[in-house]
């Protein structure tokens, strides 16, 4: 069933956190750090203050303590996250309505995961495209849909398609009858989710990455999959569309912007900074702070990232933050900033 879109007219915020398994290599040398109390609730463990005495005496205080709209654990799966904190927000998109989901977190922690998954755990978004194809099926009214993709990246400010083999630099240009389209994106008509796998990750073949440490690839792209559902409406003998956008965002890696972060004070501009992810960070701040107290300024046009992304989150969009993080000790710091923006955002 459909559930009626939101009234409201001021975008809403969900921060759910997500925490991934260790891996193979690192159960080898890594201590497990995070505690996943119950379906919002999240502990840290300090690594340096209880690796030993504080162990012995089992001294609680030395955990820092969390709670989201929604957190996860190791052994969930990227459905389960689907299911509990981005499916409501998937079906408004039919009706028109805009919603942004993004994973934030530091390189390694699990976005791509969450967001493209594999094969046996499909992501978010080839599950969102798989729910987009079921309401449409199940839709009992005589409306027409049509469903489009682009996959596109931003990458040191400028805009690749990544569904192009060998894409140039795109431009952001401001259509009378649009607004703000991205000039010469290859947009795909859809039938199925089932091909979509395969376009992402053909696409991600494409991402610009970058090798920081000799076993690490960094990434400092963000990747944008744009899905459009228009609606026809035929009523009478009038006819009425409706367009509803989803945005679904593997953002680059957060630790550089968390250096500047960590103080909690408003993110700046920096010689090595990411543009785009800083803007971000700083618009979805504002919107915390909107949700909270009311109108607040979102700084929407720092970056092309966040020029992309504006309608879907402004004025009656749903966003859904979904903040990654791994289990491991060594990744300490990597996850206290990335939980501490997550909380501030909420
Ligand atoms: P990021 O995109 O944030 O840099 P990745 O998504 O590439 O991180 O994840 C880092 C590593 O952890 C990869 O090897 C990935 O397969 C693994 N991983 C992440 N999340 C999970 C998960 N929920 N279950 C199993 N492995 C995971
Ligand atoms: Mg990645």
């Amino acid at each position: 069933s459909i559930k009626a879109p939101p009234s409201k007219k001021t975008a809403t915020l969900q921060v759910a956190v997500k925490c991934r398994p260790l891996t193979d290599a690192e159960r080898r040398h890594s201590r497990h750090i995070i505690h996943v109390t119950d379906d919002k609730g999240i502990t840290v463990l300090d690594p340096d203050l209880s690796k030993d005495y504080l162990d012995r005496v089992q001294n609680r205080t030395k955990e820092r303590r969390y709670s989201f709209d929604h957190a996860f654990g190791p052994e969930c799966t990227n459905a389960d996250v689907y299911i509990k904190s981005i499916s409501s927000t998937i079906a408004g998109v039919i009706n028109g309505l805009n919603a942004t989901v993004f994973a934030y977190g530091s390189t390694g922690s699990g976005k791509t995961y969450t967001m493209v998954g594999t094969h046996d755990d499909p992501g978010l978004m080839v599950l969102s495209l798989h729910t987009i194809f079921d309401l449409i099926k199940g839709d009992q009214s005589s409306d027409e849909f049509e469903v489009t993709c682009s996959y596109l990246e931003v990458y040191n400010e400028v805009i690749y398609d990544l569904l192009e083999k060998s894409s140039g630099h795109l431009e952001l240009r401001e259509d009378p009858e649009q607004g703000l389209v991205v000039a010469g994106l290859k947009c795909i008509k859809v039938r199925s989710a089932d091909r979509i796998l395969e376009l992402l990750n053909l696409g991600n073949s494409r991402r610009k990455t970058e090798s920081t440490e000799a076993n690490a690839t960094s990434s400092r792209s963000h990747a944008v999959l744009e899905i459009i559902v228009k609606r026809k409406r035929r009523k009478q003998y009038q006819s009425q569309v409706l367009r509803g956008k989803l945005a679904l965002v593997d953002l680059a890696g957060s630790e550089r912007a968390s250096e500047t972060n960590s103080g909690g004070q408003k993110l700046r501009d920096g010689a090595n900074i990411n543009r785009s992810l800083l803007a971000l960070a700083n618009c979805i701040n504002a919107l915390g702070k909107q949700q909270k107290k009311g109108l607040a300024y979102v700084p929407y046009r720092n970056s092309k990232l966040t020029r992309i992304l504006k309608d879907g989150l402004s004025g009656n969009s749903q966003t859904v933050m979904v903040a990654t993080i791994s289990p491991a000790d060594d990744q300490y710091h990597h996850t206290i900033n990335t939980l501490k923006y997550a909380d501030r955002a909420k």
